[in-house]
């Protein structure tokens, strides 16, 4: 349980904080995802703490988990943001976050979200090919505005991560050849509204290792005594996310050694140090908590049907990903091998395989390590409606996201006259 400090069992009864699953249950329905405020602030300052010091700014990826409490609990403590979206642009300055302190990623940045993140005045466009730099330089100038921009390398190194979240290959969608990001950067001049000002990389989610980040650290670092050899002034650096958690029997390193390694990588050199966790900062904070409706027994299979599905957490059918299922009830009788599985009609829709509980009718689980691409993944496939989220600070359960309605759902479609 050491991966949860702030989910444990008293008197045998699954707790966050303070108050017990049971009452959540029963006060907002599930199924239900449920943060813990300790965990979370205890995570953002495990990273903020690690850079004693150097000039830094913490980027909170927003994709991983994007309600507003958590992005404005996260600003609260002093945290940037990584945003991919005019969307997350718009949840960002909604929950009280500070332009200046924003980074906007992405390979397909549509006009309308340049112009509003240049209206904004965000910190830095992370631009990924050439095509959006002639198109950013394009919008800036028609707004009169100077676009700061950091060119995203591909530093072509092996995540060691899942094909689908591996971001740094040379192969992959993302970022720019070095070769390619040099010229760029020694032909600024031809750009009357872009200002260089940093060089960033993101070479993909969950690693569990240091090396790829310090590999790819080390060429990006070579790029920019490069640049400065020949006269570019680079004023910040920023080596993206990626730091995995543990799920089940992963080891990843602790976000302060992963900063300590980075920080040791760039030693003395000037820059200010950018980084983009999301999973790492959420991912442990969360969990989905779901109620068995039925339990199945075949000849073959035990199932124990739950009111969660793949449209609320979507990890286990898109990449295979193992969540840890606990009872929020502690008990030992007549345990079997059970097929958790949701209501949506899809033999992909599991939450977990071969799971040893003990269960009944009614008895409700919770699905651990849902923070992070949990809720922000969801979808209301089958027309099922998405889950409340709610915020335990202690003794106190905030409701941080209503139970959407069927009416909700259907309100923008139009039968024909
Ligand atoms: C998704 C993403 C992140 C965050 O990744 P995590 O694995 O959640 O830390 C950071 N930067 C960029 C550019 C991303 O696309």
């Amino acid at each position: 349980m050491s991966s949860f400090p702030s989910f444990s069992y008293h008197s045998a009864k699954l707790h966050v904080e303070s108050v017990s699953l049971e009452r959540i249950a029963v006060e907002f329905g599930t199924p239900c995802y449920v943060y813990s405020h300790a965990t979370l602030t205890a995570a953002y300052r495990e990273f903020d703490s690690a850079f004693a010091g150097r000039d830094h700014l913490i980027c909170y990826a927003v994709k991983a988990n994007s309600n507003l409490a958590i992005l404005n609990l996260f600003a609260r403590l002093g945290s940037g943001f990584d945003i991919v979206s005019g969307g997350e642009l718009k949840r960002v300055l909604n929950a009280g976050g500070d332009p200046q302190k924003v980074v906007f990623s992405g390979v397909g940045k549509h006009p309308e979200e340049m112009r509003a993140a240049l209206a904004a005045g965000i910190f830095c466009f992370n631009v990924e090919s050439e095509a959006e730099l002639l198109r950013l330089n394009q919008i800036a100038a028609e707004m009169n505005k100077l676009a700061p921009v950091s060119l995203r390398v591909n530093p072509d190194v092996d995540a060691r991560t899942h094909p689908y979240i591996s971001t740094g290959l040379k192969e992959n969608k993302f970022g720019i050849p070095f070769d390619e990001a040099e010229k760029l950067y020694l032909s600024a001049q031809q750009f009357s509204n872009i200002r260089f000002t940093g060089l960033d990389c993101h070479i993909g989610s969950q690693l569990t290792e240091l090396n790829p980040f310090i590999e790819a650290a080390e060429k990006v670092l070579a790029l920019l005594a490069r640049l400065e050899a020949q006269g570019s002034r680079i004023e910040h650096l920023d080596l993206g996310g990626g730091l995995g958690i543990r799920y089940s029997s992963e080891t990843p390193p602790l976000a302060r050694d992963y900063v300590a390694a980075l920080c040791a990588k760039i030693g003395q050199r000037s820059q200010r140090i950018l980084i983009e966790p999301g999973r790492a900062l959420v991912g442990n904070s969360g969990l989905l908590l779901t109620r068995v409706e039925y339990l199945k027994h075949t000849p073959y299979r035990d199932f124990a049907i739950v009111d969660a599905a793949m449209n609320d957490l979507i990890r286990p059918a898109l990449y295979d990903a193992y969540h840890e299922v606990l009872p929020v009830t502690v008990s030992e009788e007549n345990a079997k091998m059970y097929q958790i599985v949701g209501p949506v009609c899809e033999t992909g829709d599991f939450l977990g395989h071969d799971r040893r509980l003990s269960l009944r009718q009614g008895d409700l689980l919770a699905v651990m390590s849902a923070g992070a691409y949990g809720m922000s993944m969801s979808s209301n496939y089958n027309t099922r409606p998405r889950a409340a989220e709610v915020m335990v600070e202690g003794d106190h359960i905030h409701l941080i996201r209503e139970r959407e309605s069927v009416e909700q759902l259907i309100a923008h479609e139009r039968i024909l006259p």
